[in-house]
């Protein structure tokens, strides 16, 4: 019965203004995913509904709160990993949905491919019937409105991971990206094995400066330290996050282990964060 869930909103907050508002949305989304948990949902509708709920919350750069490229268009990116069945779909640069994550789900559940991109993800999207956007500049409410130095990778995402009463995990990752990003540019999140990961040992999804991400597999790389090394959840989170700061990147991700223990790194200034288990433990916070 040990089930444990956590979210995170991203890893660009910076002090000086406070999250309130975001922390008390995720607080009430955390408490639906661990009664969906708690009544044995699968791990896999569990996380694909929290992200589907933490993009259309506007409070995140995923979602209504995505920001636009350096061209003005909204391009987001995706994935989902069901670990059980080791299966994986994944959108990028998907231009007028509301769901990323329905559309990661469709690709993942209707056809054999792992990552559709760009017009062949769009046409996908509409032959499935997810809902679309009318009218983008209507519809987004950039969760970040400043001004974005093109040299920074300044950025947000939401993401959930999830171990269910079966001791399934699932592991799901939707994101606007980088701030002004360039047209075409792709993350970490929709990358299986960078962002997003999940098999029969962790669920992982990451958050932060994707480059850096991508170049360190962080989240495949958490599962290899445990399969090969022996290591805790806790250490080999530490490890894989330590190797792609190393490079340069800050950010930080959620894990959970077929235990059910969960971890929560970051080594940004914040990440905002929620997580919930079994046990009784419930908690949403931002900062350290
Ligand atoms: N990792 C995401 C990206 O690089 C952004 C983020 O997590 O904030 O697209």
């Amino acid at each position: 019965m040990a089930w444990a869930l956590a979210l995170h909103g991203g890893a660009g907050p910076a002090r000086g203004r406070t999250y309130d508002r975001e922390e008390a949305h995720m607080a009430e989304v955390l408490k639906r995913g661990a009664d969906m948990l708690e009544e044995g949902l699968s791990a896999l509708d569990v996380v694909v509904s929290m992200v589907r709920e933490l993009e259309d919350s506007g409070f995140h750069v995923a979602g209504k709160g995505a920001s636009a490229n350096a061209n003005g268009e909204y391009e987001l990116d995706a994935a989902v990993m069901d670990g059980s069945l080791r299966r994986a779909g994944a959108v990028a640069a998907l231009i007028g949905f509301r769901s990323p994550i329905m559309a990661a789900r469709a690709v993942m559940e209707q056809t054999p491919h792992v990552l559709l991109v760009g017009n062949g993800a769009k046409a996908f999207a509409l032959e499935m019937g997810l809902e679309e956007i009318e009218e983008p500049h209507a519809y987004y409410t950039p969760a970040v409105s400043r001004q974005v130095d093109p040299g920074e990778l300044a950025h947000g995402t939401v993401g959930a991971v999830a171990r269910d009463i079966g001791g399934r995990l699932a592991a799901a990752t939707s994101t606007g990206g980088l701030l002004n990003k360039m047209p075409g540019r792709v993350g970490d999140t929709p990358l299986i094995g960078a962002g997003t990961w999940a098999d029969e040992r962790v669920a992982v999804s990451c958050t932060g400066q994707g480059e850096y991400f991508m170049r360190a597999a962080v989240a495949a790389d958490i599962s290899a330290r445990v399969r090969y090394g022996g290591q805790t959840l806790a250490f080999a989170c530490a490890g894989a996050l330590a190797d792609m700061e190393t490079q340069g990147g800050d950010g930080g991700l959620i894990a959970v282990d077929a235990m059910g223990n969960v971890s929560a790194p970051f080594v940004s200034e914040g990440m905002k964060r929620g997580i919930a288990t079994h046990t009784g433990r419930f908690e949403v916070s931002t900062f350290r």
